[in-house]
């Protein structure tokens, strides 16, 4: 298949991007890594009248750890966050998950903020963003403004990005030490979207019991989704036994998956309980594995 004809500029910086997609009134798509957005033009699935490429604007990849948490840049590629020091020291979830994207090829390509944008259901960063209470950085003509992962993802494809809004940055907020930590995919062949995934932290108060439990799946819903009633559910208790198995229920209740050519809507159910549960699981053990080596900083 072939593209509609459009027309390509390359903005130098954010500003003259956003300007760029104001001017052309919701006619203007960015271009990233291209990784989603051009196979949707070869199958003429969107038809911008122009790409603005924002590959070379400076500094736009950049990953920063600050004193609260880590900024990374939107045009930071899958491939980047995967080898990050920073990231591995202080969010080995994410570098679990970022992994379980596509293949190498596509990895060294694709951006975290175009998966993020694009806000495929079945994509591994846009929950993870939504695990770890991510902030989005965004640009737009009326000034910067900021947008909770929370507030995100409105439905398959559709984020609160305006036509002319351009995502600059996501702040990750540094996870309490000795934070145990889980990620769990099911996907028919190594490199394929998930039919399901779940990611799980837990963080031990010192009675050793659960001062704070988080649980996000996706893949079985037209958003990544937090399990709220799962996370009530752990707090407070020891993270082990019927409380896990009755989160783990919570995640397959909140879900609304869809039959399609991969996956029943029963199976995806089922399968977001057991990933659940198997992500809660290994977060409960590495906490207990943090707690053990004595929680050293930053642990998570
Ligand atoms: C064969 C194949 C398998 C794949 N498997 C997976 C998978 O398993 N898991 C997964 O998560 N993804 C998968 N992907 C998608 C891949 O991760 C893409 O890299 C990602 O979805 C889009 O990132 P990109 O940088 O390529 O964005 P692009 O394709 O360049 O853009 C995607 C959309 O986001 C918009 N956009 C881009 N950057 C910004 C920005 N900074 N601000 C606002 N809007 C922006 C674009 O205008 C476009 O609408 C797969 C892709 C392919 C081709």
């Amino acid at each position: 298949m072939k593209p509609p004809p459009f027309d390509y500029a390359r903005a130098e910086s954010v500003d003259e991007a956003v300007a760029l997609l104001a001017r052309h009134d919701g006619g203007a798509k960015l271009l990233a890594g291209g990784q989603s957005l051009v196979p949707m033009l070869n199958f003429r699935l969107v038809h911008p009248s122009i790409l603005v490429d924002v590959n070379r604007i400076p500094g736009l990849a950049a990953i920063e750890a600050g004193t609260g948490g880590l900024r990374i840049g939107a045009l930071a590629r899958h491939r980047r966050l995967e080898v990050s020091a920073a990231i591995a020291e202080r969010f080995p979830v994410l570098r679990s998950a970022v992994r379980h994207v596509a293949h190498l090829a596509i990895r060294n390509r694709g951006t975290l903020g175009g998966s993020l944008a694009h806000a495929d259901p079945a994509a591994e960063l846009p929950m993870m963003t939504l695990l770890l209470d991510a902030t989005m950085e965004v640009s737009g003509p009326a000034g910067p403004r900021r947008i909770a992962a929370r507030e995100f993802f409105r439905s398959a494809l559709t984020t609160a990005l305006g036509d002319a809004e351009m995502l600059v940055r996501v702040e990750l907020p540094f996870l309490p030490a000795g934070t145990g930590w889980g990620f769990e995919e099911v996907a028919r062949r190594a490199g394929d979207f998930a039919l399901a995934a779940a990611a799980a932290t837990l963080t031990p108060g010192a009675d050793g019991n659960v001062a704070e439990a988080r649980l996000a799946v996706m893949g079985a819903h037209d958003t990544p989704l937090r399990i709220t009633a799962a996370e009530a559910l752990l707090a407070g208790g020891p993270p082990d036994g019927e409380a896990v198995r009755a989160a783990a229920r919570a995640a397959r209740d909140a879900v609304e998956p869809y039959d399609d050519l991969h996956a029943s809507a029963d199976l995806r159910r089922h399968l977001v309980e057991v990933l659940a549960r198997r992500a809660l699981d290994a977060a409960a053990r590495r906490a207990r594995e943090e707690a053990a080596r004595g929680a050293p900083e930053g642990a998570a």
